[in-house]
């Protein structure tokens, strides 16, 4: 039996609360008895004061003394026993109880109904003053608790057997109704210890209980399938940046070992040279995003704030890219307001952001099309929207797009350059600026991308 277990514990409190129970019952009961049975007893000890005062105020006149003990013996029969002393401090008749128990007269009668020990039970003794004929007498009325005693011992010795016997069926059952309550926590555990990575997709059995033990299944289920299907994203971009690693090194690989297998001209090794050059800057690219996305997963915040017009990074991001605008002869528009556009956040970033955005819609803009910049105001909000009318992304695709290496077309998307997280970038240092980036897209007609940033009233 495992000590520390919710099990053991239960039932060890149930048990110790009903120890303190049972004890209170006890008490409580032999109390109530007792004070019963004193309530029993004063009741027959008035009515003997009563019955003797009446005797000896109506009868006792003119009595020798000994026919007074004669009438006042008649008159203590029954369970109660009684005494008559005179002023003198003088027995005028007492009973064998008396005698036996050697009770005094009391020295202030008319008091409270009181208990003395006697020589072997404990005596309830009630008296009176009664005057008769100009004699005192001291009346008093006693009562053996001997009966009521034993009723009680009685009653404590049944209490003392059958309250242990009691507790420890209760305890026991306690005991196994507890266990067979957490039975469930037991599954749950073994349940959760087959679980690892290997078998992720591997759910625990839910008992349906209603109870808090099925809502706890329920919720590592749920957990589970949160974790299953993180797991299965890094899976994903490892595999998918292993790959993406694997194609310029493999280029820079057979340039290198083609201009090596014979003598090469001058032009040759420059061709292969450039070949190497431009795959390793592909690589040290990637190598650049994976990074920042890793920082920024591991909570890394590499922003440097700064109050700032986010006309400036918007004008430096178009102007960038106005060369490859003008490369696929593509009608190019930058619109920025002629009021400061104030927002908080890292200016290398936001242009950054822009930049993967008017890069994209070029990317994807065919010969003779339109790209527009447009920076603005709304609501208390910067809004850069970036418009082409190129190829546009199906809808179904539209959830995907800020997915890490998700291409609609892997071969074009490479064939400009791209491995597929410019989007995530953009979105990852968008949210570390407290903003988001919305779309809206039709294929053939094109998309607009518009990042919109929390306004900074204090610049
Ligand atoms: P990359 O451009 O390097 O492939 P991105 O993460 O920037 O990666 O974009 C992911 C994909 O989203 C692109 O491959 C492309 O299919 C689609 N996409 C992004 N921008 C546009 C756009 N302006 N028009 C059409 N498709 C786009």
């Amino acid at each position: 039996m495992n000590l520390r277990s919710i099990g053991f514990r239960l039932t060890v409190w149930y048990f110790v609360s009903l120890c303190i129970i049972f004890l209170l019952f006890g008490i409580g009961s032999k109390l109530a008895m007792q004070r019963s049975a004193f309530h029993v007893v004063d009741g027959e000890l008035q009515a003997e004061l009563d019955a003797v005062t009446h005797f000896l105020k109506t009868e006792a006149r003119g009595l020798t003394a000994a026919d007074l003990e004669d009438e006042l013996s008649e008159l203590s029969q029954g369970g109660v026993s009684v005494a008559v002393s005179d002023q003198t401090g003088r027995w005028v008749y007492r009973s064998s109880l008396f005698v036996s128990n050697r009770l005094e007269i009391p020295k202030n009668p008319d008091l409270q109904r009181h208990t003395v020990k006697g020589a072997r039970d404990r005596i309830r003794i009630a008296s009176t003053r009664v005057v008769s004929d100009g004699t005192f007498y001291t009346v008093t009325a006693a009562y053996s608790m001997h009966e009521f005693n034993r009723s009680i011992e009685h009653f404590e010795s049944v209490l003392l057997i059958s309250m242990p016997v009691a507790l420890f069926l209760a305890s026991l059952g306690g005991y196994l109704f507890s266990r067979r309550a957490l039975n469930p926590v037991n599954r749950i555990i073994l349940g959760a210890q087959s679980i690892s990575l290997r078998n992720l997709s591997a759910r625990l059995a839910v008992p349906r209980t209603g109870d808090e033990l099925q809502r706890l299944s329920e919720t590592i289920n749920q957990m589970l399938e949160r974790i299953e299907r993180s797991v299965q994203q890094i899976h994903q971009f490892t595999a998918d940046a292993s790959h993406e690693l694997r194609a310029p090194l493999t280029l820079m690989r057979t340039a290198a070992e083609f201009s090596l297998r014979r003598e090469r001209s001058r032009e040759e090794l420059a061709d292969a040279l450039s070949k190497i050059l431009r795959e390793s800057e592909r690589m040290s690219r990637l190598i650049d995003s994976l990074l920042l996305l890793a920082r920024t997963d591991a909570g890394v915040d590499d922003v440097h704030w700064e109050h700032l017009n986010l006309a400036g990074p918007v004008q430096e991001a178009a102007e960038q890219a106005r060369v490859l605008a003008q490369a696929r002869e593509i009608d190019y528009e930058i619109l920025l307001p002629a009021e400061p556009v104030p927002v908080s956040g890292d200016p290398d970033a936001l242009r950054r952001v822009v930049f993967i955005l008017i890069d994209n819609a070029i990317k994807y803009t065919p010969s003779g099309g339109a790209v527009s910049v447009k920076l603005s105001q709304r609501n208390g909000h910067a809004a850069v929207a970036v418009e082409d009318t190129g190829i546009g992304i199906a809808e179904k695709d539209i959830a995907r797009v800020f997915d890490r290496f998700w291409r609609a077309d892997k071969v074009r998307s490479r064939s400009e350059g791209g491995v597929g997280l410019g989007l995530s970038i953009a979105e990852t240092i968008t949210r570390l600026h407290r903003g988001a980036i919305e779309l809206s897209s039709k294929p053939g007609r094109g998309s607009i991308f518009t990042v919109v940033l929390p306004g900074d009233e204090r610049n």
